[in-house]
Parts: C-alpha cells; structure tokens; sequence
C-alpha cells in the first residue's frame, strides 16, 4: 500500500511515537524550580495558606503579571468562578448569561448561587459568545454576563464590557484557556470586573488543581477573599462569619508550584503561538478547513479546525482518522451544548425541587451556531509548548493526508 492509504483503512500512520502530552511530564514543564518549591514549603512544615507565606506571595505576583489591583487565589477554576459569581451576589432566580460551549465549570457557579444560566449563541468560527446574542438575552433580571475565552481566542471582550456598562451589570472573564492573550495593551481578565483562571492539570500552567482570580475593585476582592474561606473575616479579631460560603482555599504547596510555573507562562504561550503559526502555515490552502483565526492574540489551549462538511468531509470521521495516523483530535470538543447535559435540561439540580431552573426551558435548537459546532463543524487538536517542528510537521502532514482522503472532490 502507498503512503496515501489511511491508517484507519491499513495504511502507514503519520506517526507513531506519541506527541507531547498534558498528561505525562512529556508536555509539561515542571522543572527544578517547581521540585524546590514543594520542599521549600514541606520542610517549612507549613502547609496552609491561612498562616503560610507562599499564596499570599502569589497572589502579589499574579496580579502583578496581570497589572491588575488584586488576585485572590482558590482551589480550582471553577471555585475561581464560583467565588466571582458569588461577589456578584444575585438574588435568588437572578439570569447571569454565558456560552453554551465551555467547561461545565462555566455554569455550575451560576446555579450554585441559585442564579439561572442563560445562553447565549456564539460565532460560528471562535465559538466565542457572540456580543448581539448576548444583547439580546439581557432581562431585567440579567446581574452578569460570563465570557468564555474559548481555546484561547479572546471573546470580543471590549464589546461585551460596553454592553454590559450600558445595562449595569457586571462582566465576568473566564480566562481558564487564555493566560496572557493580549487584548490591545492587556491581557484577557482585564476587561471584565472580574477575570478567572485554573491551574487544572490541562491548561497553560498547572499545579494540579488551583484557581486564581483578579480584580481592579477592592470590594470584590474581599468578597471573593471570605467566599473562599467560609465568611471567615481574619483581617479581624473576630471569629464569626459574615455570609454563607465554602472553603475554597488555596494550599501552600499548590502556591509555590503556581509561582514557579507563573516564570514559565510567557513563554509557554509564545511556543505554543510559534508551533501553531506553522501548522496554520501548512493547511492555508486546505478547501473546507478554517485555521484559528489569529489577530496576534491566540494562546493556543487547543487548536480548533472548523471543517466545513459539505466541502472537507464528516467531522467525526475525520477525528477518527486523524487520531489514527497518531494525531489525537476530537470532534466537537463536548458531546452536546452545556444546556443539554442532565444537571441543566433535566434540572437534576436540589432533591426533586428541580431550583432554580424550574420555570426554565433548554431546548435543542437554544444556540444553533454552538449546536452546529459541536455536531458537525469543529475539530480540536490537542496543542502543547513542547511540540517540535517536526512534531508540528507531522500533524499538518496527517491533516493534508486525511484531507485528500476525505474531502469532497471539487
Ligand atoms: C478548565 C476550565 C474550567 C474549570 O476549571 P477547573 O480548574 O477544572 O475547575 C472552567 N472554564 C473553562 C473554560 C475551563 O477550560
């Protein structure tokens, strides 16, 4: 057989060593540094932030890097947004919008806070709220708007801080796929009131689990600060506790790791744009495929294809393929829109009370730019700092291969 038999039908894959991965050392960069920071901190023999030195550190240096005025550190990203959710304080049946294509960590704040999600469409390309969606959606009820930075593409975040200065509301960033992308003269979680990161194993820098938020406003800060320690004012003497809230505290041992991994993320980010500037340089002529669309400002978290399947072929099929011939991807990123998993459709929410979506309706055809990216249109390459340009070679030689098998004769 020759070299243009797929390897889903017999032939020769592209590849057949592993490319460089999340989820072994081969694809994260935790060197020395890292290894001293987690001594440093356990034969200091204090592991809690409360009394320790490193997250108070931390969070200096992470508002620092962001220019913002403060960073509050947590447990995850979703604690990140749940603490920004919960400095918004809705009431009860209060609508804050979002992007039906995210991580669940996305919603399950809004609902937590007993606020109802509301979805909006996105652009067919980004996957990014779309910012007349959005305006669209607004209610009297509306208290927040919660922006997803998907894959790394910044959402047009200006557009949407307009819109929610027109109406009062606050603007929450979910930056969890987008550490540093420029937005003008700043970065993503500076547009918005409140910005929101995870150090969660996949993202750009990690220590695990871990979850950072920042803010110009001294008040949400110190919401968000008591959020994330039961209410608990410490910056007093007293021990009482202030308004209902979890432990959603940071340790010291995920603080050193993330200081670490913080003098790593410039350049995390700038790899990632080199590798993925070539493999859109390989594909540019490819009839049906879109390349991410990079004003300058993409941070690479994945590379997402658009494959139009009219001209390029079935989405699924070309995930199939393409991680046959040792090139992971998968097609549409989530199974279905967020609104269609059980949590939300079927408001498995508290007991049978079904709060606080009992008087809300999800049905399919919500967001039908959204539903068509994850049915038909959108293919996500895993993408890392650690790919070589032969590595990056190699995924566009597999994306050209399964192309010519694929494509639709013009
Ligand atoms: C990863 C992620 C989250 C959740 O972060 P965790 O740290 O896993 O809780 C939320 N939103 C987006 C967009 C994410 O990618």
């Amino acid at each position: 057989m020759d070299n243009s038999t797929l390897a889903r039908d017999g032939g020769t894959p592209v590849r057949t060593t592993p490319l460089p991965s999340v989820f072994d050392s081969s694809g994260r960069r935790f060197g020395d540094e890292e290894v001293k920071a987690v001594e440093r901190v356990l034969r200091s023999g204090m592991l809690s932030a409360t009394w320790g030195t490193e997250v108070p550190a931390l969070e200096r240096e992470f508002a620092d890097l962001l220019g913002a005025g403060h960073a509050v550190a947590c447990s995850s990203g979703t604690a990140a947004l749940h603490l920004a959710v919960a400095a918004v304080n809705p009431e009860p049946g209060d609508e804050i919008i979002t992007t039906p294509i995210s991580d669940m960590g996305t919603v399950f704040p809004i609902m937590m806070q007993n606020a109802v999600p509301v979805f909006a469409d996105v652009d067919p390309i980004t996957g990014n709220l779309d910012p007349a969606a959005v305006a669209a959606a607004i209610t009297p009820r509306t208290k927040a708007v919660m922006a997803v930075h998907l894959f790394g593409k910044p959402a047009p975040i200006r557009e949407l801080r307009e819109l929610c200065d027109q109406h009062g509301i606050v603007l929450i960033e979910d930056c969890a796929q987008a550490y540093l992308a420029p937005v003008g003269d700043t970065y993503v979680g500076r547009i918005g009131h409140i910005g929101c990161f995870s150090l969660q194993q996949t993202k750009h820098i990690s220590a695990g689990d871990g979850g950072l938020v920042v803010t110009d406003d001294a008040a949400l800060a110190r919401r968000m600060r008591l959020f994330a320690d039961k209410g608990w004012p410490r910056d007093t003497d007293e021990r009482t506790y202030l308004f209902l809230a979890l432990n959603y505290r940071m340790t010291e041992l995920v603080g050193a790791v993330t200081r670490a991994q913080l003098s790593r993320v410039r350049e995390i980010v700038a790899d990632r744009r080199t590798g993925a500037a070539r493999a859109t340089a390989g594909i540019g002529d490819l009839a049906g495929i879109t390349a991410p669309p990079d004003g300058g400002d993409h941070v690479y978290w994945q590379y997402p294809l658009i494959i139009d399947p009219e001209v390029a072929g079935d989405m699924r099929e070309w995930a199939a393929a393409l991680t046959a011939e040792g090139v992971p991807a998968v097609g549409g990123y989530l199974t279905s829109p967020l609104y269609a998993a059980p949590a939300v459709r079927e408001r498995v929410t508290y007991g049978q009370s079904e709060f606080p979506l009992q008087d809300v309706e999800y049905p399919p055809g919500l967001c039908p730019n959204a539903e068509d990216l994850i049915t038909s249109r959108l293919l996500v390459l895993p993408w890392n700092e650690n790919y070589t340009d032969a590595d990056v070679d190699d995924i566009v030689a597999a994306i050209r291969k399964v192309h010519s098998a694929l494509a639709r004769e013009a």
